[in-house]
């Protein structure tokens, strides 16, 4: 049995989706999903809006949010910056873990801080404040790429990242970001389970992928992301993890709303079943 009425992984303006919490609510709804998860990068800010809105509308909502962690593995073929792991909480999450994704966002102050003043050290002077009303979280690179834009420094947020702020750029400063290891202990800890998010990005050989997943700890694979090819869902189905499914929607063209995304129920973890 197949079922179309999951979705997993999904971002609002919370982090850098385009709409609210209720209007992405609303989208999964009219595509048929009955159990729906809100996955902002590394916040929890949207949920209450979330669940508010899955009550209304009949919808089980299951508390998501995917932290960006540390590149685990080195790649041969793919350059990630990070790597993303989900947490998801159908019980509901403690307090403690709240704090701990505070304590995450609050480190990216002081990096933002160190590329401005790079910047400004190249002549490009640009005030917190200016990056920041881009920002209705999580504070990041893009929202200063924006705010490059507008000063007048380069023409375009991608100019802005292969000139300035992309891994290779002259005003590039690393964040401090948890190991995996790390964020799946706190998870845990607070009675969640976590997926890894879209596999494909990482490059990695499933054969040692998988044994540094059982390592780790990590919980479920998201074998089917909205980008991978079928294939490869298929392969990674078959390695032994329950699996998540998630469209990944932003809310934008290319993918406008949760849903419609096929997974077989027997591979699903038992926590997600419609
Ligand atoms: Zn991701
Ligand atoms: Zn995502």
């Amino acid at each position: 049995m197949w079922t179309e009425s999951v979705d997993l992984h999904c971002h609002s303006w919370h982090s850098d989706g385009l709409h609210s919490p209720t209007e992405m609510a609303e989208r999964a709804f009219q595509s048929g999903v009955k159990v729906w998860s809100l996955t902002d990068h590394d916040t929890d800010t949207g949920w209450q809006e979330a669940s508010n809105a899955c009550e209304k509308l009949g919808m089980r909502f299951i508390p998501g949010v995917e932290i960006t962690c540390e590149v685990e593995l080195q790649s041969s073929t793919k350059n990630p910056s990070s790597w993303h792991l989900l947490a998801y909480f159908p019980e509901g999450a403690s307090q403690e873990f709240s704090d701990w994704l505070l304590s995450l966002k609050d480190a990216r102050v002081p990096r933002m801080k160190l590329m401005l003043q790079a910047l400004a050290e190249m002549g490009h002077e640009i005030p917190l404040e200016d990056v920041e009303k881009f920002a209705e979280d999580s504070l990041g690179r893009p929202h200063l790429a924006r705010a490059m834009v507008e000063h007048g420094i380069v023409e375009s947020v991608s100019e802005a990242f292969e000139k300035w702020i992309g891994n290779d750029g002259p005003a590039f400063r690393e964040r401090p970001l948890p190991t995996v290891s790390e964020a799946v202990k706190m998870v845990h800890q607070s009675g969640g389970l976590t997926s890894l998010a879209h596999p494909y990005y990482y490059g990695i050989e499933l054969d040692v992928l998988v044994p540094t997943l059982l390592r780790l700890g990590v919980d479920c694979i998201e074998a089917v992301h909205n980008s991978h090819p079928d294939s490869y869902r298929w392969k990674l189905m078959q390695q032994g993890f329950p699996v998540t499914v998630g469209g990944d929607s932003h809310g934008t063209e290319n993918r406008p709303s949760p849903g419609k995304i096929c997974v077989p129920i027997k591979q699903l973890h038992p926590c997600f079943h419609p």
